[in-house]
């Protein structure tokens, strides 16, 4: 015969015993492809899993060479990947198949792009089919808390193309607003001692406004397992919700406390203003980097500076320690818990415990601040019945998700390690999984 004409052994056998012949039932996709020279038409149709050629299968009007090479392209393309299904070209197929005579080599083609042709109509479908998934909410994705931690996440949300809105109760910014608008950032490569916690906040909203983020004053009341949001104004639905609600400032639960926390009567839980302490008496509470900031902070105004901590040592970083050592007007007392507070209208003095001595004592003073920590903000989720770490923080795995299915955590709320970046960081992860979760691109 002719060698133009003549065919490979395995050309012949795919021929005589073609493989993954017919139809899939609710294929995923389909590729119909044909040569109007020669006439033959192809079909193939695929199955796939979590991104992976399940199932193809073909249906093929043709010559020999047509068919065989439909056989083929199938044994080569179940397993694969659809990244790498996509790269398999008209010469493979011929390749495999020990050679096909030149003027048969269109059939490789055809398959091939048959192949092509299916996983492109899977894509396509794939991506329809989440715009009216998406559709069916408010926003793909609800933040609650306007802190670094749900600022960012909505900057990152938005920069992926995502409708996104973020709902804040009091103060865009978070704690960073609320009670150190004014102080250089820390721990922030790159940023540290460049600019103010304010000022970040700023870029954060500009970022956020510019990337049509949903910027929404509410204080959000409930979540339901639904993914619903209620707030007192109306009901949100989102693709996923995001909780980034924070910390609050612990209580001390001494005496005395609830009585002058409120209306500037003595008692606070952070340093707002230094110049409210001018010429006082200041207790500083606690023993970590919040309590000798506070002192720090307090340097130039307050008169005199006391920190009483539970144990024999403070927990501040080593450049705070060595600052706060160059202040002669800061006392320290080591082994000492407050007891109460007490006065008539302000407060006046402070009842004391040496825990090592086990003894009592008073000291006069005109304010107290309690660094003693903060509180996960959580309970807006007690009726959600979302899973807690047994120090009250929201549990979530590696990739942000809570207990709750499409209900994803960020920042302080969901860590003990309590930093800007680590909120950054957190909403990232969770703008990555939202994307590939509510768009499905191809290569999820
Ligand atoms: C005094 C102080 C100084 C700090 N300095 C630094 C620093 O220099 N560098 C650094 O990296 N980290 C610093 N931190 C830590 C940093 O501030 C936090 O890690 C960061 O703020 C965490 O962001 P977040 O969004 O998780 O929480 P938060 O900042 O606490 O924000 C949570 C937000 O959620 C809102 N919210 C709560 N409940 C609801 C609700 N039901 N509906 C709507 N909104 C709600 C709150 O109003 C708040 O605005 C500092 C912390 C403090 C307290």
């Amino acid at each position: 015969m002719d060698e133009q004409f003549e065919y490979s052994e395995k050309v012949m056998e795919h021929f005589r015993n073609p493989r993954n012949v017919g139809e899939i039932k609710d294929a995923d996709g389909i590729g119909r492809v044909g040569n109007p020279v020669c006439g033959d038409l192809m079909e193939i149709q695929i199955k796939v899993e979590n991104n992976i050629l399940k199932d193809v299968k073909f249906k093929t009007f043709g010559c020999g060479s047509a068919i065989a090479t439909s056989s083929m392209i199938t044994e080569m393309a179940i397993g694969k990947t659809l990244e790498e299904a996509l790269k398999i070209t008209r010469g493979d197929v011929a390749d495999e198949l020990g050679g096909l005579p030149p003027i048969k080599m269109h059939c490789s083609n055809l398959a091939a792009d048959a192949l092509h042709a299916a996983i492109q109509d899977y894509m396509a479908k794939k991506e329809e089919k989440a715009k009216v998934e998406a559709e069916k909410y408010d926003y793909d994705v609800i933040i609650v808390g306007g802190g670094p931690g749900g600022l960012s996440t909505s900057i990152l949300c938005g920069y992926r193309g995502l409708k996104t809105a973020i709902f804040e109760a009091s103060n865009w910014g978070g704690v960073l607003s609320w009670l150190c608008p004014t102080k250089m950032i820390e721990n922030f490569p790159g940023l540290c001692e460049k600019t103010t916690c304010q000022d970040l906040i700023d870029i954060w909203l500009n970022d956020a406004k510019r990337l049509k983020v949903d910027l929404r004053k509410e204080r959000v009341n409930e979540i339901t397992r639904d993914r619903k949001v209620i707030t007192d104004s109306g009901e949100y639905r989102g693709g996923i919700i995001v909780l980034a609600t924070g910390t609050t400032p612990s209580q001390a639960g001494v005496k005395g406390e609830e009585k002058f926390s409120k209306n500037d009567k003595g008692v606070y839980y952070f340093v707002t203003n230094p110049q409210k302490f001018a010429g006082k008496r200041v207790l500083i509470v606690g023993g970590g980097n919040s309590a000798v900031d506070a002192a720090l902070s307090l340097a130039e105004t307050a008169d005199i500076i006391t920190i009483a901590h539970r144990h024999d040592e403070l927990r501040a970083v080593p450049h705070k320690m060595e600052h706060l050592k160059t202040l002669d007007k800061v006392k320290i007392l080591y082994n000492t818990e407050l007891l109460e507070i007490a006065g008539a209208e302000q407060v006046e003095k402070a009842v004391m415990r040496n825990v090592k001595e086990d003894e009592e004592f008073q000291m006069a003073v005109d304010a107290v601040i309690l660094a003693v920590g903060l509180t996960p903000n959580t309970e807006i989720f007690k009726k959600l019945g979302i899973e807690l770490t047994e120090n009250g923080y929201i549990k979530t795995d590696k990739s942000q998700k809570t207990s709750i299915d499409g209900i994803y955590a960020v920042g302080d709320v969901a860590s003990e390690v309590q930093f800007t970046v680590v909120a950054i960081a957190h909403g990232l992860i969770v703008a990555h999984n939202a994307y590939t979760q509510l768009r499905k691109p191809y290569w999820r």
